[in-house]
């Protein structure tokens, strides 16, 4: 999927009107439109990459911040005490529907391993 079509571009590029829980300059988090959990984030880089298989070495340090912007709004969200689970689906067969990395930020209710 090219940037000009890509979901998440338009919304970082504020084409598409959405609340931002968190901006800096690699990366911003939102809420996820069909939440699967009572908190569901989503933390997306602002570089369009497609997928974590997509990642490359340059990008390492960018996703050792998405992780960390992760665990940070999820202590914001109060999910400190209770936990939460970042997830990154990676591919059409396990569920990607938005081929623009992000990570998932799940919580506020008691989850299942393994994941469905
Ligand atoms: P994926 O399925 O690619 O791992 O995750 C994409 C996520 O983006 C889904 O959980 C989906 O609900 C969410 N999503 C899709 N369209 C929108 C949108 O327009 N706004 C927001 N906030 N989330 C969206
Ligand atoms: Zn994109």
């Amino acid at each position: 999927m090219s940037e000009q079509s890509c979901l998440f571009c338009k919304i970082i590029a504020k084409q598409i009107p959405v609340d931002f829980v968190h901006q800096d300059d690699r990366s911003v988090v939102i809420r996820d439109i069909n939440p699967q959990a009572p908190t569901h984030l989503l933390v997306i880089p602002l570089e369009h990459i497609e997928s974590l298989d997509e990642a490359s070495q340059k990008e390492e340090e960018l996703l050792g911040h998405l992780l960390r912007v992760a665990a940070r709004v999820a202590k914001g969200e109060g999910l400190g005490e209770s936990g939460y689970r970042s997830v990154i689906n990676t591919g059409a067969g396990v569920g990607q529907s938005v081929f623009h990395l992000h990570v998932h930020v799940l919580g506020g209710r008691s989850m299942n391993w393994p994941p469905g």
